[in-house]
């Protein structure tokens, strides 16, 4: 489904992803396992387009996409959930969940999905009036969530999901993953600490350093002692 070859990408002059390769099958979930500072938003945001690649191509579904815009993407069923959540904390959960939908111009078709997403999250629909500043950290992933589902998109990529939550909250955002997966997503998230991450993932690769050194299915990934040591922890 998608397809990264050869990607490069430089800040400036400083080149810090390194011809990776690496793809993504229609109904996977796959995570890139990587130490602060490997690259992993840097490809995340390539992907998006909001960061050009220096040389290297993506493709979505068969077809060239590395020169695409990022409003282009969306429309295409490509979505992220930025690194850090990035919702708008001085609007209500509502406001929030509205802002994903903002290129859908149907408003028939955006109360259906409102309806579903609530469905799904029923905790933001208990808070809809809230301000999303106010939310618990779990909840504001849900909600950037729910925000990047108004779109129904068909790939889902999240940047570090479970950054600043509590296990238990990690647990629940994976479960919640898991779930959308099951219903025709596929998805791809980096991750800093992955043993959750790797219980869901169908594959995983690890970069260091801009560069991919390991790979394979989430179980080989987890029970890699060197990766255990690395980047495991206890969530
Ligand atoms: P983290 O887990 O800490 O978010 P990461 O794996 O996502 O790390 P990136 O954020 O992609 O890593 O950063 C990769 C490298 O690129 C780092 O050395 C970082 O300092 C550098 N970098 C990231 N953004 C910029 C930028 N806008 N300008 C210059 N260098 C940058």
């Amino acid at each position: 489904m998608l397809q990264v070859k050869d990607l490069t990408v430089s800040y400036g002059k400083t080149e810090v992803v390194h011809n990776i390769s690496f793809h993504v099958e229609q109904g996977e979930i796959v995570t890139v396992l990587g130490a602060n500072g490997a690259g992993k938003s840097t490809i995340l945001n390539t992907i998006v387009a909001l960061h050009k690649a220096k040389s290297g191509s993506i493709s979505f579904q068969g077809k060239d996409i590395t020169n695409d815009r990022p409003d282009q993407l969306v429309r295409k069923g490509i979505r992220i959930v930025p690194e850090g959540r990035q919702i708008f904390p001085q609007h209500t959960v509502m406001e929030n969940i509205l802002l994903g939908a903002h290129i859908v111009k149907d408003s028939k078709k955006t109360n259906i999905m409102i309806e579903s997403i609530f469905e799904r999250f029923p905790r933001l629909e208990e808070r809809k009036e809230q301000l999303g500043g106010t939310l618990s950290g779990g909840e504001q992933q849900m909600l950037a969530i729910a925000r990047a589902l108004m779109t129904e998109p068909s790939f889902l990529i999240l940047d570090e999901p479970s950054l600043g939550l509590a296990p238990i909250i990690v647990n629940e955002v994976f479960d919640l993953l898991k779930e959308i997966n099951a219903s025709g997503v596929t998805v791809l998230l980096v991750e800093q600490m992955a043993n959750s991450a790797l219980k869901i993932s169908d594959r995983a690769y690890v970069i260091e350093t801009g560069r991919i050194v390991l790979e394979g299915t989430g179980e080989e990934i987890r029970m890699n002692p060197d990766v255990a040591k690395a980047y495991l922890g206890n969530v």
